[in-house]
């Protein structure tokens, strides 16, 4: 699989600004961009720490993912995004394996990434997901 390390941490909030306002305020880290990803129906803000990111989600349409994820569990850890530097072949290798995968192929996720999600119940309740830098 060939994993890097954890590119960030993907952290569901009620309310973005509030979010924001604790990790710059209490924990000291600066935010350095807030998106939009209509494809998620989220808006996120980053953070840097290392070589890891900070990223805060926040619904932006109640049906969405991070919409429902909150209804049904409340703010906290959504996902754990792992870098890989070559993603059609880390999902090609998920697939043969006969892991259950949310995106079969590659999509583009926040900060321009290219990123794929895997199946909570193919690991122990844990949304993963994979990204790339693109060339
Ligand atoms: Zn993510």
């Amino acid at each position: 699989m060939n994993l890097s390390h954890i590119e960030h941490i993907g952290i569901a909030v009620k309310n973005l600004e509030e979010g924001i306002k604790f990790y710059e305020e209490v924990l000291g880290l600066k935010c350095y961009a807030i998106e939009v990803v209509e494809d998620q129906k989220v808006k996120t803000a980053f953070f840097q720490i290392g070589q890891t990111k900070i990223e805060l989600l926040e619904s932006i349409d109640p049906d969405g993912p991070i919409g429902k994820f909150i209804e049904k569990r409340g703010e906290g850890i959504h996902h754990i995004a792992f870098a890989t530097e070559k993603l059609n072949f880390s999902l090609k290798e998920l697939k043969e394996k006969g892991v259950n995968l949310i995106d079969k192929n590659p999509r583009r996720g926040a900060e321009g990434l290219n990123i794929a999600f895997l199946h909570p119940k193919a690991a122990h309740g844990v949304i993963i997901e994979l990204c790339e830098h693109p060339e």
